[in-house]
């Protein structure tokens, strides 16, 4: 059976520019519990068949393209960005509303479903998409991230710069040490009751075996700029080490679970801000026929993010989908894209939201702002969703005052169709030729000039 005849499994594909998408597609098939079978269905999902890629257009003398990833759960349309629901749920929104704003996938961290409520509750419910009335393709990272972000204290890989002196034992002011790495894997503690627990290939593999989505990420250990180019190497090799015990064991699983549909792994690629490390690592793990795509890792400075991406895509397989972690920035986007990643993931857009801040193609502002306290327009005029289709700028100026829930609500629905709509349109821009024109005019006015975060290149 492939994904496009199943009749119980596969979510309706946005189709077109979802900036313009006023459509809510039908609603999935919901409720499928314990992974049963369903009258007539087969169990034939388990197979590597049942996931692919393919390039439908490129950019001319880049490494950019257009394509569509193929999963039990329905197809991506390429390039694309996925919402972020760290404990499977993109908070404030229901899954519904994601699907009614053109979001193709969304993306849980295992690290936080490992803590609550357990993968093992997850898979009984079957599995991540079931759990949380999402029938589309869904995304797991490996945990390593949010594990080794422990040892540091660091939060967030994009904010970090190289500029400050290197050294191994970096830690973040006032933030104890949580977790410490080894060769086999990783100890931490835990952050909600501070007991000791451990992750290695096998562990996060048989986690995200358990959580059953689509698109699974190899356990890499996460570095910093901050570390020495001598850890740099150490911690490369060490990843690769890893890959080739998580590809050992995602084999073993998919065979004991075969009742359960195919999820692909992807290898992560480290190496920092190293050119030969970056390179080295595509080639090394591209190379590997176990991994079905490969996620675009570990720390990137801001400044040179599409040239470390370019790096790597230049040695990467071209017939296998690229994940870039964690930006949404509208630059970093477009940086992304024209070099060559397929699919993002951040939780910014949702995130940002709950502080009151709303994208617009004329940059961020705040609606809090009192100058909003009588506008009666909607958020971004001609947005097309569902926020801005309903409600006024004074209205969640109102709630974000009086701190009602709903405030959070409207700006996550109007903020994820933004990004999720943006990468949808170079996805047009790209098929139609248009790139180019459509970045310059886009980040011209995104960050007009003079703009603090106006990107250093990119725009003419
Ligand atoms: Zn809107």
């Amino acid at each position: 059976m492939t994904a496009a005849s199943d009749p119980v499994n596969d979510a309706p594909v946005p189709s077109g520019n979802a900036i313009t998408s006023t459509v809510a597609p039908n609603p999935p098939a919901l409720h499928r519990r314990g992974g049963a079978l369903l009258p007539g269905e087969r169990h034939s999902q388990n197979g590597r068949e049942n996931f692919g890629f393919e390039v439908v257009a490129e950019l001319p003398e880049r490494n950019g393209r257009a394509g569509v990833i193929r999963t039990p759960h329905g197809d991506m349309l390429t390039p694309c960005f996925t919402p972020v629901g760290t404990k499977a749920t993109v908070k404030t929104v229901l899954p519904e509303q994601m699907l009614q704003m053109g979001a193709q996938a969304l993306l849980a961290n295992a690290y936080h479903l490992y803590v609550q409520p357990g993968p093992a509750i997850v898979d009984e419910a079957g599995g991540l998409g079931v759990f949380m009335n999402w029938a589309g393709p869904t995304v797991t990272d490996s945990g390593g991230f949010q594990v080794l972000s422990l040892g540091v204290g660091f939060k967030k890989v994009i904010a970090m710069t190289a500029e400050t002196v290197q050294r191994d034992d970096v830690i973040a002011d006032k933030h104890e040490r949580l977790a410490h790495v080894d060769d086999d894997g990783v100890w931490f503690k835990l952050h909600t009751d501070g007991t000791m627990h451990r992750f290695s290939a096998e562990i996060s593999m048989r986690i995200q075996h358990q959580l059953g989505a689509d698109i699974m990420f190899a356990f890499d250990e996460c570095t910093t700029l901050l570390n020495t180019r001598s850890y740099q190497e150490r911690a490369l090799q060490r990843t690769y080490d890893w890959a080739l015990r998580c590809i050992t064991e995602h084999e073993r699983l998919t065979a004991e679970r075969a009742h359960r549909p195919y999820q692909a792994l992807f290898g992560v690629l480290q190496g920092a801000q190293y050119e030969d490390l970056r390179r080295k690592a595509a080639r090394d793990l591209g190379a590997l026929d176990g991994f079905d795509g490969f996620g675009l890792g570990g720390a990137l400075d801001k400044h040179s993010l599409g040239m470390i991406v370019s790096w790597m895509t230049d040695e990467l397989p071209r017939d296998k989908p690229r994940h870039l972690l964690g930006i949404s920035e509208p630059d970093d986007l477009f940086a992304g894209v024209e070099n060559g990643a397929d699919t993002f993931d951040c939780v910014q857009p949702s995130r940002v939201a709950r502080n009151a801040a709303i994208y617009s193609p004329d940059g961020r502002f705040n609606i809090t702002n009192a100058r909003f306290k009588r506008d009666f327009g909607p958020l971004v005029p001609g947005c097309a969703c569902y926020t801005c289709s309903h409600y006024s700028r004074a209205y969640v100026h109102h709630l974000h005052k009086a701190k009602e829930g709903l405030a959070s609500t409207l700006g996550t629905i109007h903020n994820e169709h933004f990004t999720v709509g943006l990468v949808a349109a170079m996805r047009e821009h790209l098929l139609a030729g248009t790139f180019a024109e459509f970045k310059q005019d886009f980040l011209s006015r995104f960050y007009p000039v003079g703009h603090p975060s106006r990107p250093v290149t990119g725009i003419v």
